[in-house]
């Protein structure tokens, strides 16, 4: 465990991927929560070992549909709609519903969060950690993107995220 305030018994953490592999987490201690999209969006091998490792405190949780429109309407009346992927809303959708504490860099999952009164936390990416570079298939023809865009100007198809490329800071 790092010495952080993150780490304090008894608190559950939701946690997105960036928070994941930013390395900061003991993740076979404490109670974590993850959606299943996190786990998608991890392609390296070295993570996805540690992921199945500690299954005993990190646990998949799916959100319930109830939450997670209650999330895009927040995130809609704040202005942060465009900005989440289906994974961040899950995630924020997965606090709300277990008050727990969403950890996350992304500014647009702490101003919805901060709008429906869920305590956050950033993981603190700068001091240790990974930057990620987001790229974006498709989900019909499966081309990959390095910019976002509504539907895939190939086939109209959603657009998926996925960590494209991690680097160690
Ligand atoms: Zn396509």
């Amino acid at each position: 465990m790092t010495d952080n305030n993150l780490t304090c018994k008894g608190k559950t953490y939701v946690l997105d991927t960036s928070a994941i592999l930013s390395g900061k987490f003991n993740l076979s201690e404490g109670n974590f929560l993850i959606s299943r999209n996190v786990i998608n969006e991890i392609k390296l091998g070295k993570v996805s070992r540690l992921l199945s490792m500690s299954i005993s405190s990190l646990r998949v949780v799916t959100p319930s549909s109830k939450m997670v429109q209650a999330v895009k309407a927040a995130a809609k009346e704040t202005g942060d709609l465009q900005e989440l992927s289906d994974t961040d809303i899950g995630l924020i959708a997965i606090a709300l519903e277990t008050k727990s504490t969403l950890v996350t860099d992304d500014f647009a999952m702490e101003n919805v969060a901060n709008f429906l009164g869920i305590e956050f936390a950033g993981a603190d990416l700068k001091k240790i950690g990974y930057k990620i570079t987001w790229g974006y298939r498709c989900t019909g023809c499966g081309q990959r993107f390095s910019e976002y865009s509504d539907v895939c100007p190939v086939c109209g198809h959603k657009l998926k995220r996925f960590a494209k490329k991690y680097k160690a800071i």
